[in-house]
C-alpha cells in the first residue's frame, strides 16, 4: 500500500508543499522497484533513472527511489514529459522499464475522489490511492546506449583541444585525432559565446 507519510519529511524539505506531481514520481518510483525486484530508496547503485522532466516529479523519483543526479544515478533527458526510464545497472544491462501516466488518470481521479474541492485536490488524494494500473503504464524498453557507458568510470579526464577545458566522465569528442569537447564539436551546444551571438 502506498503511504504518503513515508516520504514526508523528505519531500517538505525540498517543497513547500506537496502536490500531484511529487506524488506521480513517487508511485513511478516505487512501481520500478516493484518491476525490477530491487529495494528503494537505495543505498547502492543498483537503479538508474532517465528523468523526461525537472520538477516537482523528479523530486518524487528521487526521494522514492534515493537515485539523484548528486549520485550519478538520476539523468534529465528532457523530452518534456512526466516520464520516467529505471534501470537495473547490476546486469549490464541495456533494457529498462519507462512508466508514465496512464492517459485516463486525471479522468479517473474524478472518478475516484469525487468529494475533493477542486481537481488539484482531487489528484493529489487519488494519485495516492488509485492502484498503479489505473494510474500508470509501463513497457520494457532497449536503451540506446549502455546504462555503463552513460554512468561512465570516476577519475577520467581529457582536455578539449579547442577551449582548453576539462571533460570527465568520457563525454569528450574525438575527431582526426583532436580531442574536442561537445560543444566546441557543435554537439548539444546549449549556448554561444555573448560576441558570437550578437553578430
Ligand atoms: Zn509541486
Ligand atoms: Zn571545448
Amino acid at each position: 500500500m502506498f503511504d504518503i507519510e513515508r516520504y514526508k519529511d523528505q519531500l517538505l524539505r525540498l517543497h513547500d508543499h506537496i502536490c500531484p506531481r511529487q506524488v506521480l514520481g513517487l508511485r513511478m518510483g516505487e512501481l520500478a522497484g516493484e518491476l525490477l525486484g530491487l529495494p528503494i530508496p537505495q543505498t547502492d547503485k543498483s537503479l538508474f533513472v532517465f528523468i523526461e522532466t525537472d520538477g516537482c516529479f523528479s523530486d518524487g523519483v528521487m526521494v522514492a527511489t534515493g537515485c539523484s543526479a548528486g549520485h550519478r544515478s538520476m539523468r534529465l533527458e528532457d523530452q518534456g514529459k512526466v516520464a520516467a526510464t529505471f534501470v537495473d545497472t547490476r546486469h549490464g544491462a541495456q533494457h529498462g522499464v519507462r512508466i508514465w501516466p496512464h492517459p485516463l488518470s486525471r479522468q479517473r481521479a474524478a472518478e475516484y475522489v469525487t468529494t475533493a474541492q477542486d481537481s488539484w485536490h482531487c489528484q493529489l488524494n487519488a494519485y495516492q490511492r488509485m492502484p498503479s494500473q489505473m494510474l500508470l503504464c509501463s513497457v520494457w524498453v532497449e536503451l540506446a546506449a549502455p546504462v555503463q557507458a552513460i554512468m561512465s568510470k570516476s577519475g577520467l579526464r581529457a582536455t578539449c583541444a579547442v577551449c582548453g577545458e576539462e571533460i570527465i566522465n568520457e563525454r569528450e569528442v574525438v575527431r582526426n585525432g583532436v580531442c574536442l569537447c561537445r560543444a566546441c564539436a557543435g554537439i548539444s551546444r546549449y549556448y554561444l559565446p555573448a560576441i558570437e551571438s550578437r553578430q
